[in-house]
C-alpha cells in the first residue's frame, strides 16, 4: 500500500479513507483507474473514534460496500465488527491508500489538472473526490470554560465516569447513548437539553429507555436550558427558572459535528447561503462547481449531517466513477 508516484497524474485522488472513500477506491480499481486514497488518520478514522461500545443503527447489509458480505453476530453490528469489515476490504483488495497524511490544499491548475498538497507530499490528479465526512469538527457552544480539561466533545467509554457527577449536553443519539451508558456504569448523570424534550430522531428502540429513566429520576434532565458557564467544580445553567449552579466533575458537550466548510471553500466549492451550507454539486454525477472535483458521502449534507449516511451514500462511488470513465 505504498504511493506509486510514477502514476502521476493520477486519474483520481480520494480525500478521506472512511467507508465512502473506500467504496470509491473499489469502484476506481474495478475500472482500472489509477487512484490513491489520502487519509489524515487511521483507516476509517471516524469509526475508529466512535464510542467504544457503540452499535450501528444500520443493519450490517446496509453498511456493505460493493456487495461484499458483512457478517455480524447480531443484525446491527458493533464498532469492532465494522472496523474488521472495512479493514479486510482494504487489505484483501490491496487498495492504494496513504494513512496519516492530511490533505491541506487542493488547487485546480487547468482542465483535468488538480494539485493536491498534503502534510507530506504533493500530487497531481485529473479528478478528486472529497469524502471527508463531518466528524472532525465539533459544534462548539462558545461559553466560558469550554476549554477546561473536564470538558470533552467526544465520548468514548462509560467506565471513566463511574461515581462522577457528569453533565451531558445535547438530546440526540450520541448524547442519549452516553447518558444511558454512564448511568448504567454508576455515573450521576444530568442532561442539559436546549429544547423541550429528547430529540425526535433518537433511535426508536432507545427513546422509551431514556424517557423512562428521566421520568423515574434515574437520569436528571433540565429542558429548555443551556450552559452559561463551565467552572472547575460547577456549571451554571440558564433556563426559564433563571440561572442555577450544578456541582459537577465532567461535562460532555455532545452537540454534534460539522464538515470542514473552510476546506471546501478554499478549493472553490460554493456553499448554499441559507444557513445549511450545502455544497454545490450535480445530484446526477456528484461533480461540484469545480470540474473534476466530486463530493461523496456524508459531507454532501452541509450542516444537515443526518441526511446522508453509509446506506444512502455508498452509491456515490458508482455515480462518480461512471461519470469519470464516461467523460475520459
Ligand atoms: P467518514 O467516515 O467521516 O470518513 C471521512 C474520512 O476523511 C475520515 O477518516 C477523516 O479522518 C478523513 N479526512 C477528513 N479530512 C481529511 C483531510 N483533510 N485529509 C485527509 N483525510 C481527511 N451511518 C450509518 O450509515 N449507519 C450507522 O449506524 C451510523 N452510526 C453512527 C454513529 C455515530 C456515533 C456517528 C457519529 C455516526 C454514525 N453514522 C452512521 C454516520 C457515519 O459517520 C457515516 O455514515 C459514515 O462515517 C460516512 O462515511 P464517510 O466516508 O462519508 O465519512
Amino acid at each position: 500500500m505504498s504511493t506509486n508516484n510514477r502514476q502521476q497524474p493520477y486519474d483520481l485522488i480520494i480525500v478521506g479513507g472512511g467507508p465512502i472513500g473506500i467504496a470509491c477506491a473499489l469502484e476506481a480499481k474495478k475500472h482500472d483507474l489509477t487512484y490513491l486514497i489520502l487519509e489524515k488518520g487511521t483507516l476509517v478514522n471516524s469509526l475508529y473514534n466512535y464510542p467504544a461500545n457503540m452499535t450501528f443503527f444500520s443493519t450490517s447489509e446496509k453498511l456493505e460496500l460493493d456487495e461484499i458480505p458483512f457478517i455480524s453476530t447480531n443484525p446491527k453490528p458493533h464498532k469492532q465488527e465494522a472496523l474488521e469489515y472495512y479493514r479486510r476490504i482494504v487489505t484483501s483488495n490491496h487498495l492504494n491508500i496513504q494513512l496519516f497524511e492530511k490533505v491541506e490544499k487542493i488547487k485546480t491548475e487547468g482542465e483535468n489538472q488538480h494539485k493536491i498538497t498534503t502534510s507530506r507530499n504533493s500530487y497531481t490528479s485529473k479528478n478528486v473526490i472529497i469524502a471527508t465526512g463531518f466528524y472532525d469538527i465539533p459544534n462548539y457552544i462558545n461559553v466560558p470554560g469550554e476549554e477546561l480539561p473536564k470538558v470533552a466533545h467526544y465520548y468514548n467509554d462509560p467506565h471513566f465516569y463511574a461515581t462522577q457527577k457528569t453533565i451531558v449536553v445535547g438530546a440526540s443519539n450520541s448524547a442519549v447513548d452516553a447518558a444511558l451508558e454512564i448511568y448504567r456504569k454508576g455515573g450521576d448523570v444530568t442532561m442539559v437539553v436546549r429544547g423541550p424534550a429528547i430529540g425526535e430522531r433518537v433511535k426508536y428502540w432507545v427513546k422509551p429507555d431514556i424517557d423512562n429513566r428521566i421520568d423515574e429520576g434515574s437520569i436528571k434532565a433540565v429542558f429548555n436550558a443551556k450552559i452559561k458557564e463551565i467552572k472547575e467544580h460547577e456549571v451554571i445553567i440558564s433556563s426559564k427558572e433563571g440561572d442555577q449552579s450544578l456541582e459537577n466533575d465532567w461535562v460532555l458537550l455532545l452537540t454534534g459535528y460539522r464538515p470542514n466548510f473552510e476546506f471546501l471553500k478554499s478549493m472553490g466549492i460554493k456553499l448554499s447561503d441559507d444557513g445549511r451550507r450545502i455544497p454545490q454539486y450535480d445530484p446526477e454525477t456528484m461533480e461540484t462547481n469545480i470540474k473534476g472535483i466530486y463530493l461523496a458521502g456524508v459531507i454532501c449534507g452541509g450542516t444537515e449531517t443526518h441526511k446522508w449516511f453509509i446506506e444512502n451514500s455508498r452509491v456515490h462511488a458508482k455515480m462518480i466513477v461512471s461519470d469519470i470513465v464516461g467523460s475520459s
